[in-house]
């Protein structure tokens, strides 16, 4: 057990850090009005490797591991976590990809998206849910093709060029599968995006299947394994969310430090009033505990060859930092009284973003029902 990051370690969150600052930072207001992610910073994540850190190099990744894309994940969203956004979802969907796709498939759409010439998303939810007993998108067999007609709800970056990882009812077996799809093909359109109330950055529309014919070979894994798949696939996308909200807790530490270093009231610095002083030592301890918590399921996904199965752990990861994120930021507002509630403050703005994430990638009260369940059938 070693609690320390190592020098590659240590060289990548400084070089997120400083992109973050220098390149995002100075964008941000542009992000804002235009919910978009301007090229040359797609441009700069591309030519720092930060698209596909976690990815395997015999694929076109960067190969430096999970417990490396934490570390970069949580300060490029410690300045933007809506741009984080687009690199999460592009290690999830190549994620998918390493651990279930054929070596064909992999050949044909990794290294793409790992240059950033294309970027991945992962399309589960629906109208009606995002439990995956309700899909109805249908995936039906004809001869060496599939063809796919749904309608997927709220994806992430499925506005870009480059595959999509589809989650359907096969039709000979009515199980849940994963297609890989190229956006924009014959059949493939999207909705407007939906108009968020934070994480700006990375848009999130419907994408609507109609008639949408693929190869056959471009089902992830074999027939039957698609359940398996989904929460495998999921699991490791729980790091990124895990990591960018880790980066809004860090944010909001930040702010408050700086804040009431600042601020004088009274005619003396917020930090000189001992109530204050407990707030932002609550918020050090969490962010302590958050910390470790998510550079532990980078942890786990490097040492674990069968890298899905750490299902539990970033369930139970997942859940403890965006509801940490949520209280952190509320203690951040608090402490900066009204100028927190104010656009211009960064505080707000962390509170809109921060909101998210017990929302997302399964809410945490579906993933305490998932939790249980694990945990109530080793007891027996
Ligand atoms: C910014 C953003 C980006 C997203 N990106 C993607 C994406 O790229 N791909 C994708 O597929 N989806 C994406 N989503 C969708 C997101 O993952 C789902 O919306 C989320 O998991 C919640 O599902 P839902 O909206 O269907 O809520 P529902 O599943 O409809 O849940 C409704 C309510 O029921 C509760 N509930 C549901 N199941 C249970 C249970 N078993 N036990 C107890 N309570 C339960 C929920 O907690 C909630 O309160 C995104 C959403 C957002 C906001």
């Amino acid at each position: 057990m070693e609690f320390k990051l190592t020098k590659e370690q240590e060289l990548i969150q400084k070089t997120a850090r400083d992109f973050a600052e220098k390149s995002i930072e100075p964008a941000i207001d542009r992000i804002m009005k235009e919910h978009a992610i301007p090229q040359e910073i797609l441009d700069g994540m591309k030519e720092l490797d930060l698209l596909c850190l976690p990815i395997s190099d015999a694929y076109g990744g960067a190969g430096a591991g999970y417990q490396s894309y934490v570390v970069a994940l949580e300060q490029i969203a410690s300045v933007s976590p809506g741009v984080a956004i687009v690199i999460s979802v592009n290690c999830f969907g190549l994620a998918a990809l390493e651990m279930f796709g054929s070596e064909e498939l992999k050949q044909r759409y990794m290294s793409g998206a790992c240059r950033g010439k294309h970027i991945m998303s992962i399309a589960m939810t629906e109208p009606e849910g995002a439990d995956p007993r309700l899909i109805k998108t249908t995936a039906v067999r004809e001869g060496d093709e599939y063809v796919l007609n749904g309608t997927k709800r709220f994806i992430t970056a499925c506005g870009y060029e480059g595959p999509i990882v589809i989650f359907a009812r096969e039709s000979d077996t009515g199980q849940i599968c994963g297609f890989v799809v190229e956006k924009f093909c014959e059949g493939y359109s999207i909705s407007e995006p939906w108009e968020k109330m934070g994480l700006q950055g990375t848009p999130m529309y419907d994408v609507y299947l109609k008639d949408v014919r693929i190869p056959a070979s471009n089902m992830l894994g074999k027939l039957n394994q698609g359940f398996r798949i989904l929460k495998n696939s999921i699991a490791l996308g729980k790091i990124g969310i895990s990591s960018i909200f880790l980066g809004t807790i860090l944010a909001a530490y930040e702010e408050c430090l700086k804040y009431a270093d600042e601020r004088i009231y009274l005619g003396k610095p917020l930090t000189q009033f001992q109530y204050l002083q407990g707030d932002i030592v609550d918020i050090a301890m969490k962010y302590e505990a958050a910390r470790w918590l998510a550079y532990r399921l980078g942890y786990l996904a490097d040492m674990n060859e069968d890298k899905g199965t750490i299902i539990k752990d970033s369930a139970l990861t997942k859940m403890f930092i965006t509801n940490t994120a949520v209280d952190v930021a509320r203690t951040a507002i608090n402490i900066h009284g009204s100028y927190g509630l104010m656009e211009n403050y960064k505080v707000s703005r962390i509170w809109r973003d921060t909101i998210f994430g017990p929302q997302t990638e399964g809410t945490n009260a579906l993933l305490k029902s998932v939790v249980a369940m694990d945990i109530l059938k080793r007891q027996k």
